[in-house]
């Protein structure tokens, strides 16, 4: 038997290469991320797939090892050179975000060493880590000390976390939730629906309180719909504001949201996924004013903190609160119940083994300096304000409101014909163009374009040809219709 323990070994030893062979592995990632990122400026933001990408369906994952510069060679062709190039300069698409090359070297830092940041007792440093970014982030909502939170891969996980913590905090029980109401609009993010669904909460009254011309929820209406259901014996629950909003960057009027739950007794959860991160500036502070009176905040560190996919955050007025919806106890984790400092992730959250993905925000965040952070955030926010001024510049442009924050959106209006047409054939050329990506949405029901300025490598310059490549497109429409 030993012979064969010792035959098994050796046969699998490749799964551990020498130091030689680990930095020929590390030369030809570091060779072809520096080959990545030095076609990015200028380069294509939207690109569709070829035939050839759907072969990774069916590709088989061979018994025989593969050198390394030839799977690279395989990704880029079917899967780096297609698809949104999501931390592009000239990505305006989906809010964007990314780029921060100082989290590429933490996320190799944190596979290499693996610390266990699920619980305190395994992993006492990135514990601390990941809890001194949740104090942080606590810090700029303006939450008072007794503050906690959860690093999740992002604004679904932690609005789900949300929505669960705040149905135990109100101890509903499943006969209660047809009695049970949330409020919010119809610019709330679609992952809260959801949450709600996931949550066992999904037939609960939902009321979409309607929003004023710049979408933003009506306090007045909120106060009277929510006055209205406890006369009719129905249970206010749940407000769910958004500091930002995905559609239109609008900011739901937070301090007057904040006066209403307060008296009416419900949990005051903003989403602020978006927008949170705007707080290290002093436009951001202002605009999201009344954020330090909710329940919990979601922010997406992904987002506007310029982190690669895979980090969210729920901060939680009160920590007890979140640890008594997820706290769990088992016979096999009963030597890691030592004093500590910091609670465990595992107690504020749904997980328990985790990966260290605090340390692709907290090591950039030592490296960078956080001035740096808030000058390119700022920088965002005048690049909406510039693009929305030149937008207004154009003829036979129109705008929709000033933007709270990097989100613009407007339509072209054609000499005749049917403008929603002639805005799906306009975006269909600036997409097919592939030099700068844009989305389109409704607004009050009518068909918008959007642009979200919020990755790291935007820039004046990919603005400016983004105003070039709109004006050049508008023309060509033009001059096809005759
Ligand atoms: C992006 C976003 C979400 C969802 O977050 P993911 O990180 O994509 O899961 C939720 N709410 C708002 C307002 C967002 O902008």
């Amino acid at each position: 038997m030993k012979e064969r323990i010792l035959d098994l070994q050796r046969a699998s030893e490749i799964l551990e290469p020498t130091e030689r062979e680990r930095r020929f592995l590390e030369n030809s990632a570091i060779e072809y991320s520096d080959q990545f990122l030095n076609r990015m400026p200028g380069g294509h933001a939207y690109r569709k797939e070829k035939q050839q990408v759907h072969s990774l369906l069916t590709e088989p994952l061979s018994e025989e090892p593969m050198e390394l510069p030839a799977i690279l060679k395989n990704l880029d062709e079917k899967v780096f050179q297609s698809g949104l190039n999501a931390s592009s300069g000239g990505q305006l698409g989906f809010i964007p975000g990314g780029g921060l090359f100082g989290s590429a070297v933490a996320d190799y830092l944190a596979a290499v060493t693996n610390p266990y940041t699920g619980i305190y007792y395994s992993s006492p440093g990135s514990v601390c880590v990941e809890t001194r970014l949740i104090r942080w982030m606590a810090g700029l909502a303006g939450y008072p000390a007794s503050a906690g939170g959860y690093l999740s891969s992002g604004g679904s996980l932690a609005n789900l976390t949300a929505v669960v913590a705040a149905r135990e905090n109100a101890e509903i029980q499943p006969k209660d939730v047809e009695k049970s109401v949330v409020y919010l609009t119809d610019q709330t993010h679609h992952c809260v629906d959801r949450a709600l669904r996931i949550s066992g909460m999904g037939s609960c009254v939902i009321r979409h309180i309607p929003t004023d011309d710049r979408m933003r929820m009506d306090p007045h209406r909120l106060e009277e719909t929510i006055e209205e259901d406890l006369k009719s014996g129905l249970k206010p629950w749940l407000v769910v504001a958004s500091a930002g909003t995905t559609n239109s960057g609008s900011i739901d009027p937070l301090a007057e949201i904040g006066k209403i739950t307060r008296q009416a007794g419900t949990w005051y959860h903003v989403d602020a996924a978006y927008g949170g991160c705007f707080l290290v500036t002093e436009q951001g502070k202002e605009n999201l004013k009344g954020i330090e009176q909710s329940d919990s905040v979601v922010i997406d560190p992904h987002k506007g903190f310029f982190v690669p996919y895979g980090l969210g955050a729920l901060i939680v007025r009160d920590e007890e609160k979140l640890a008594a919806a997820f706290q769990a106890e088992a016979d096999y984790l009963q030597d890691t119940r030592i004093d500590q400092p910091a609670r465990s992730p595992a107690d504020l959250s749904p997980e328990l083994s985790k990966h260290f993905r605090g340390l692709r925000l907290w090591l950039p965040l030592k490296l960078y300096g956080l001035q740096a952070f808030r000058s390119a955030l700022e920088e965002k926010l005048l690049l909406a304000h510039y693009a929305w001024r030149e937008l207004n510049g154009i003829d036979s442009v129109e705008t929709g409101p000033e933007p709270d924050l990097s989100v613009v959106t407007f339509r072209a209006l054609p000499d005749h014909g049917d403008p929603e047409l002639w805005n799906r054939r306009l975006l269909d050329k600036i997409v097919a163009d592939g030099r700068i990506y844009i989305t389109s949405t409704r607004i009050g029901g009518i068909y918008m374009l959007r642009v979200a300025v919020l990755t790291l490598r935007t820039h004046l310059e990919d603005l400016d040809r983004f105003l070039m490549i709109l004006k050049e497109k508008i023309d060509e429409l033009k001059s096809e219709q005759g």
